[in-house]
């Protein structure tokens, strides 16, 4: 099994202790219909708010303003995101990065232009290395649904946003936030109109943090707090993996956090191929973590 592979097999292992899907009320956009496809899905999770699953393991998100789209995520890039997006949105596209793994950005070689936090830049150009080398598509994808990199791969040109950076689209705005921790470079997304988070990696019920480029617990604590002092601005959390959730699980994922760096929360071992660690659980909230970066070295 190659790379990809494990990694997307990890992603739907995730989606499995994850647990039932949520209730989430879905608003149809009139007239639009995504394309028929046996690699994505998509659903309108909120007003002119699509929230487009990769091959069942990761979400992308297309946020639709008055003058353009933002695509929040590219997924893994085996598939051709971009005829799918051009099925829902006519808009001229910004497309931006949550982070750097090879989940998230996985197509950006599709678009070309992508805002990041530059602390990921790295990853993403890593990302970009090994989607440029993968020569054989996955065979279970239908060839209407590939996308000829060799062809029609565009230059990769990233571009820095800051904290606190507006993304506006025209009658509707986005909020940057910096949320360092999953990765030194992950960022979220707040739409204070709809009262929505994107949250990226940095919010899924179940979080990995004993990555090899994971900072500290302490500096991730750090970021989910800044959220939270933000908290009354957002009532769903739309996370990389798996169902939108209610902001609830942010105030369960910082009592777990805290359990762990106090050591009064239960852990155990999680074995994984990938990358293992120790994990504790908190109601619906789970993080893996690696004991050895707990608190910044001195
Ligand atoms: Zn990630």
């Amino acid at each position: 099994m190659d790379f990809r592979m494990r990694i997307l097999c990890c992603f739907f292992a995730l989606g499995l202790m994850a647990g039932p899907a949520s209730a989430f009320a879905a608003t149809p956009t009139d007239g639009v219909a995504p394309m028929k496809s046996e690699w994505f899905t998509a659903s309108e999770v909120a007003p002119a708010t699509w929230r487009i699953v990769d091959h069942g393991t990761v979400n992308v998100y297309l946020v639709i303003g008055r003058d353009r789209a933002l695509l929040i995520d590219t997924g893994y890039g085996q598939a051709n995101l971009r005829q799918y997006v051009q099925s829902l949105t006519s808009l001229p596209l910004t497309v931006i990065n949550t982070h750097g793994h090879l989940d998230h950005s996985g197509a950006d070689l599709q678009f070309g232009t992508v805002l990041a936090d530059p602390a990921d830049f790295a990853g993403i150009e890593r990302t970009a290395d090994s989607v440029r080398r993968e020569s054989k598509p996955d065979p279970k994808l239908p060839a209407a649904e590939r996308f000829d990199y060799g062809a029609n791969a565009r230059p990769l040109a990233l571009k820095p946003v800051k904290d606190g950076e507006i993304i506006d689209l025209g009658g509707r705005q986005l909020e940057v936030i910096t949320t360092p921790g999953h990765t030194p470079g992950e960022i979220v997304l707040l739409d204070r109109a709809q009262k929505l988070l994107f949250a990226g990696d940095h919010i899924n019920r179940l979080v990995w943090l004993q990555l090899r480029n994971c900072l500290p617990l302490e500096a991730y604590l750090a970021s989910l707090e800044k959220i939270a002092a933000r908290a009354d601005e957002f009532t769903t959390i739309m996370p990389g993996h798996n169902e939108p959730f209610d902001r609830g699980v942010l105030a369960e994922k910082i009592t777990c956090v805290k359990g762990i760096l106090a050591g009064t929360i239960a852990d155990e071992a999680y074995p994984h191929a990938f990358a293992s660690g120790r994990v504790a659980k908190f109601e619906r909230s789970s993080v893996v973590f690696d004991p050895q970066n707990l608190q910044a070295r001195q």
